[in-house]
């Protein structure tokens, strides 16, 4: 059987990087291959890659396709990563998606695209439902874990603020930010012949949710036949 790439897309809010843990957790135990986690280590590490990143983002330009795919290639082709891979974050444009497409090709690896889609509205709700406290920093939750007081600080009183980031019309500019940037890159996959898989990832517990990501990948496996190869 060939080893799985889990390609996994969610808009923000959606648990996704909940759901790259617990997958790998449970059946999936490759490295967790964040393209985010990787540019950031190589602005950290001070490398000649970090400091070309670093000089893109300074003139406001994005990090190149062929930059981003060199790096995914290179930690494709580390021993740890033959078994199977989680991609989160990764294809973000068309042409990544080709790309992936060719480098799982050639190491052999099945991918298998899954979408946890979760209702905007829901996102919306929970997202701006959320309160913080300027002086300490707590985060509460209007629904999940509200402040004994309303509108104030359990711990210090202060009057609690909702985050710019957690403001309904910057959640809602994300999230189509999120589908204006992913529903051609899931298309791309369908029309080349790749399932996008959709899991519900919001009415069940992250387990459960987990779960279903885990039978995804089995029956992806299945459908390979024995023996079955790319
Ligand atoms: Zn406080």
């Amino acid at each position: 059987m060939p080893p799985i790439a889990l390609i996994l897309f969610g808009s923000p809010g959606s648990g996704k990087g909940t759901q790259s843990r617990l997958v790998g957790e449970r059946c999936l135990p490759g490295p967790h291959i964040s393209t985010g986690d990787m540019l950031r280590a190589h602005i950290e590490a001070g490398d000649t890659i970090g400091a070309e990143i670093q000089g893109l983002m300074k003139s406001g330009r994005l990090v190149p396709d062929e930059l981003v795919n060199r790096l995914v290639e290179k930690r494709l082709s580390q021993p740890d990563a033959r078994g199977g891979v989680i991609l989160d974050g990764y294809p973000r444009t068309v042409a990544q998606a080709a790309e992936v497409r060719r480098m799982l090709g050639l190491g052999g690896m099945l991918p298998v695209v899954v979408h946890l889609v979760v209702d905007y509205d829901r996102i919306v709700a929970r997202l701006s439902g959320r309160r913080q406290c300027p002086v300490c920093g707590t985060l509460y939750s209007l629904s999940t874990n509200p402040p004994k007081v309303p509108g104030v600080c359990d711990l210090d009183g202060a009057t609690l603020v909702t985050r710019e980031d957690d403001q309904e019309e910057v959640i809602r500019e994300r999230l189509g930010e999120y589908d204006r940037q992913t529903r051609p890159i899931l298309d791309y996959f369908s029309r080349d012949g790749i399932e996008v898989v959709e899991v519900n990832g919001a009415d069940a517990d992250p387990a459960s949710i987990s779960q279903r990501i885990c039978a995804a990948l089995e029956n992806a496996h299945s459908q390979q036949g024995p023996g079955g190869c790319l």
